[in-house]
Order: structure tokens, then sequence, then C-alpha cells
């Protein structure tokens, strides 16, 4: 099974796919978390995306499709992924497309998580001071300006997603408002359709 997952950022994306990484016994592929770790690395690619994310800026769609390409050549990958983060543009989709074409495969569903501005705001604060209760500097893109920002790079950029994948038959919704066994009881019941699960 390959899915992905979309929302805007506080969605609850990160907290699903745990969910469904333990159910369904995929990976999750986190564009955010890759390009984190190649940020704390150091390497080429963390170099050139630090600023960028920073900024609540997309890194580009060349560098993180290369980063997904080779991820899901990994024998984890054979049986299904979880896609969180990417695609995040028109062109990054058709890069995907073109990708697993090649190895003659494709997405299986999309899932969108709704979630109302407000509430992501909310999150988002929350997020930040328990990070801080924890004893850990927040995320440099987590403040409440950038957010707004990323909030604003979702509609223009990944937004226009939905309907491309609607138009497949590819895109369900779910109601992202809702606790988060309510939020996994939804995303349960579209993709017990999909393969084995554990
Ligand atoms: P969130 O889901 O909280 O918005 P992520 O952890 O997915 O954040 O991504 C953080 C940042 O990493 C993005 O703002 C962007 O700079 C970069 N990034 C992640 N995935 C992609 C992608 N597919 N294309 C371009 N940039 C990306």
């Amino acid at each position: 099974m390959i899915l992905i997952f979309l929302g805007p950022p506080g969605a609850g994306k990160g907290t699903q796919a745990a969910h469904i990484v333990e159910r369904y016994n995929i990976p999750q592929l986190s564009t955010g978390d890759m390009l984190r770790a190649a940020v704390a690395a150091q390497t080429p690619v963390g170099k050139k995306a630090k600023e960028v994310m920073d900024a609540g800026n997309l890194v580009s769609d060349d560098i993180v499709a290369a980063i997904v390409e080779e991820r899901i050549e990994a024998e984890d990958c054979a049986g299904g992924f979880l896609l969180d983060g990417f695609p995040r543009t028109d062109v990054q989709a058709e890069m995907l497309d073109a990708m697993l074409q090649k190895k003659e495969r494709a997405v299986d569903v999309v899932i969108e998580l709704k979630v109302d501005e407000t509430a992501l705001l909310d999150r988002l604060k929350k997020r930040i001071a328990e990070t801080r209760a924890r004893g850990d500097e927040p995320r440099k893109d987590d403040n409440e300006e950038t957010f707004k920002y990323r909030l604003q790079v979702y509609k223009d950029l990944t937004a226009p997603l939905i309907p491309f994948y609607a138009a497949q038959d590819k895109l369900k919704e779910v109601d992202g408002m809702g606790s988060v066994a309510a939020v996994s009881a939804q995303i349960d019941a579209i993709l017990d359709d999909f393969g084995p699960k554990n």
C-alpha cells in the first residue's frame, strides 16, 4: 500500500502516521524529518535546506524528490510506505508518479486531514509550550509568524494537490478535529480496504 498524507502543518499527520506504521507495518517517510536529519548532520543537502526551512519556505522539488527516490529503494519500502510531507507541490506529485511508474507501482490512496485554521494555531502554541516544558528548544519554524506563513505556503502550493488526486479517485477526506483515537478510527476504516494489517 502506497499512501499519501495531505494536510496543513499541525493537522496531526505525524501522530496519525505513527498509528499507521504500527497497524499496517509500513514505514513512514517524512520528508520534514529526513531534511531535519540532513541539517543536523550538516550534509550538503542539509546546508542548502537549513535557511529555506527556517523561513518556512519549501526546499527545491529536485532535492526533495531525490531524497524520496533514494529512500523508496530500501527493502522496507517493498511492501508499501506512507508519505508524510511529500508531495507538496504539483511538480513533486508528477515526479512521484514518474518514479513510481518506473517501478510499475502507483499511489493507492491519499488521505486529506481536514482541520480548521484556529485549531491549527492552538495546536502549534500547545506544541511549543510542551517542547519548552520538556526543556527543549522548539523548531525554528515553529513560531506563530512562520507557522502562518507555512500555512499560506500550504494553501498556495500544496492544496492544489487535493483536486489533482480527487480527479484520480484516490482522495479520501478525514475530519481531523476529533480526538486522536477518533481520527485513527476514520483512517482505519478507509485503509482496511487495502492490503493486510498487523
Ligand atoms: P509540517 O508538517 O509541520 O509543516 P514538515 O516537518 O513536513 O512540517 O516540514 C518542515 C519543512 O521542511 C517545510 O516547511 C519545508 O521547508 C521542508 N520540506 C518538507 N517536506 C518538503 C517537500 N516535500 N518539499 C519541499 N520542502 C519540504
